[in-house]
């Protein structure tokens, strides 16, 4: 599932690529994929608009059009955003396509179909997108202030892999990058946040910055299934430089001693090395 650094790769794409151009026309299939609206509220809320500015909240990405209006796209599990030339052949799957005044064609395209496209009113923000209302501090987009995070970190026993993935808390960051994260800062991922000293905190705290800005430098990772691309069809990098997810049973490069343990919780898989996680 794209996380911040893969959804950031796209909103770079769209920044360069969709940013300025006028929707001429929209085209809606599967009404899955518009499910908090109407097919007829996204087409009458795009045409004819103009994308002024590629902007992203944890997840989600936002792109305020010169109507007043905004389109909210989110990926989900497998959702992908792709600019084509006009009359390209269709990939399955493809459930909205805008034709844009440069020749060129923007897709949503889902093979699970969890994602969405939404058109909708900033100022209705809370009525029509609660979640995105309700999110946490973006660690990239935003200020992400150490003295703040250190706030949070000692007011909860959570334990930290759950508490990273609270979208309520920090915005963004999912299971693969909670894995990397907790094995850059040393930390176990069932350790209680309240537990952390100063500089434990600040551990964490530089590993969230240094590797989600790692990830994006890589353009995101793309995993075995090449569900995640770029607005152009190429994958990331980032897989490469994992250290910990997707490694179970693999010695740790980090420690050279531990080796890579993968325990499921909840339904979510969690990697850590019992050696140089502490
Ligand atoms: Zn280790």
């Amino acid at each position: 599932m794209p996380e911040l650094p893969e959804v950031e790769t796209v909103r770079r794409g769209l920044d360069a690529r969709l940013v300025g151009r006028r929707i001429d026309r929209v085209e809606v299939g599967r009404e899955r994929v518009v499910r908090r609206t109407s097919r007829d509220e996204l087409i009458a809320g795009l045409t004819g608009t103009t994308v002024t500015a590629a902007g992203r909240r944890g997840k989600y990405l936002l792109l305020p059009l010169d109507s007043g209006d905004e389109m909210m796209i989110h990926l989900r599990m497998s959702g992908q955003v792709l600019l084509v030339p006009a009359g390209a052949e269709r990939l399955p799957h493809t459930h909205v396509v805008m034709h844009l005044d440069d020749g060129n064609e923007a897709w949503f395209v889902d093979p699970r179909t969890f994602g969405e496209v939404v058109v909708f009113d900033p100022e209705r923000v809370g009525e029509v997108l609660p979640e995105v209302a309700r999110l946490g501090v973006d660690p990239i987009a935003e200020r992400f202030e150490l003295r703040e995070f250190r706030r949070i970190l000692r007011s909860t026993r959570r334990a930290l892999k759950p508490l990273l993935l609270d979208q309520h808390v920090i915005a963004g960051i999912g299971n693969i990058y909670a894995d990397e994260i907790l094995h850059r800062a040393r930390l176990r991922p069932d350790r209680p946040a309240n537990s952390l000293d100063a500089r434990a905190s600040r551990r964490l705290h530089d590993a969230i910055g240094s590797v989600l800005r790692e990830a994006i430098a890589a353009g995101g990772s793309t995993l075995s299934d090449a569900q995640y691309v770029d607005l152009m069809g190429d994958g990331g990098s980032y897989q490469d430089d994992h250290r910990v997810y997707g490694r179970a049973g693999e010695r740790c490069l980090t420690c050279g001693r531990g080796w890579i343990r993968r325990t499921v919780s909840g339904g979510r898989s969690t990697h850590f090395c019992p050696v140089c996680q502490r």
